[in-house]
């Protein structure tokens, strides 16, 4: 993808050259060439569901979370309506509430925090460990009270946080651990897998998530059988048998074509998530061989945990001004997250927060997000770092 201008008029020649700034185009993202690949798989499963005229609930859903509980490594997998629902649907099976606490990450998309607050329970912010923008676990013993109800770190980026210590601080208060595992499928901690070690686990299948669906989905995954029946009960708005309904819940299923379309495509999760990391590990080749490593820091990857890059976030001074001339020269980037929940006008009822975030604010100056999605071509891994270069020089 290169383009040239050329002078449409004669006298044009006689003009400077134009300088083109685009020599090559690198989106964020660009699920076309996925796509192309599973083309017909995906639309036969898309035509099976519609043959079937079964949209909701039945087979399709029955099969897709079976496979997915044995790809994940838990005994349960529940299909949800989106990441954000798996969270609110976990939060309501905890039995969390008006006047409860539930302490997470103050660095994260918004669904994390927006489904505490949502259920009426009141969210307690952590700063992040600077290295892996995880919810820093020194500081979250102080954050716990009597009223803390559950820990809720989030898997950012697609590296688990550290859950060790948190398993140890959850079991002492007794209080569970909600996953939020929407940017991490397939990531692992100490051999573990993400959604498999709290209580519950969250998983999203947003588009740009590593196994992404046409639309909305999520799953909820646990190992406990009592509660993967609470949160399948408050799926179908509380009802186990057609209005009777034991609990008040919601309408919180997974379309039956999200979870044709999904099944086609988890089968190719572990490859698309190597080629990931392979673009992961070409980026820090490139960025020292640039000799850029003074200015870009790169994302850490911890000891004992698999990252799996469903973002590449590095760091770097001026990011604004870094992220505007990457895109005059076509490559697409984002920030991830400029406004932590701290900093937010819904969320300034819980503050003010006199110390302040310092590490969130910091990662929020500083964090850009590279295109990392496994179809990058090694020119367009190269024309990224080449554009950091001449834009950092
Ligand atoms: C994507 C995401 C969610 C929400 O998922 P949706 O499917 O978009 O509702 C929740 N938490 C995190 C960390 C996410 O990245």
């Amino acid at each position: 993808m290169t383009g040239t201008s050329f002078p449409a008029h004669a006298s044009d020649a006689f003009s400077p050259p134009l300088q083109p700034l685009h020599v090559m185009r690198v989106p964020l993202l660009d699920l076309q060439a996925q796509f192309a690949g599973i083309r017909d798989e995906v639309l036969s499963a898309v035509v099976r569901v519609c043959d079937s005229q079964r949209f909701v609930m039945g087979p399709e859903v029955e099969a897709f979370e079976h496979e997915m509980a044995e790809l994940l490594g838990v005994t349960d997998a529940i299909g949800v309506s989106s990441g954000t629902d798996a969270l609110l649907v976990s939060l309501m099976a905890l039995g969390v509430g008006p006047g409860d606490e539930v302490v997470t990450s103050t660095y994260s998309f918004f669904a994390t925090a927006g489904a505490v607050s949502r259920i009426g329970a009141t969210p307690v912010f952590v700063d992040i460990d600077p290295r892996t923008f995880n919810i820093d676990v020194a500081q979250v013993a102080r954050t716990m009270t009597p009223r803390t109800r559950a820990l809720m770190p989030v898997h950012l980026f697609g590296q688990m946080a550290d859950m060790d210590p948190l398993v140890e601080l959850a079991a002492q208060a007794r209080v569970p651990i909600i996953e939020d595992a929407a940017q991490a499928i397939g990531a692992r901690y100490a051999g573990r897998p993400a959604g498999g070690i709290g209580a519950l686990g969250c998983f999203s299948f947003f588009p740009s998530k590593n196994l992404g669906a046409f639309g909305d989905a999520g799953l909820v995954t646990t190992n406990d059988g009592a509660l993967a029946s609470r949160v399948r009960l408050l799926r179908t708005h509380g009802a186990e048998r057609q209005y009777r309904h034991r609990v008040v819940g919601g309408n919180f299923r997974i379309d039956a074509l999200q979870a044709a379309v999904l099944r086609v495509k988890a089968p190719h999760l572990a490859a698309w998530t190597a080629a990931r990391q392979r673009n992961a590990a070409r980026y820090r080749e490139l960025i020292e061989a640039a000799g850029l490593t003074s200015r870009i820091t790169m994302p850490a990857e911890a000891a004992g945990r698999t990252h799996i890059y469903n973002q590449f976030v590095v760091r770097v001074p001026d990011r604004d001004r870094v992220k505007t001339a990457l895109e005059a020269r076509g490559v697409g980037t984002a920030i991830y997250y400029p406004v932590p929940f701290h900093a937010q006008e819904c969320f300034s009822y819980l503050g003010p927060w006199p110390a302040g975030f310092p590490e969130a604010e910091r990662a929020a100056r500083e964090s850009l997000a590279l295109p990392v999605f496994g179809e990058l071509s090694d020119d367009q891994l190269r024309y990224v770092v080449d554009s950091l270069a001449a834009v950092l020089a």
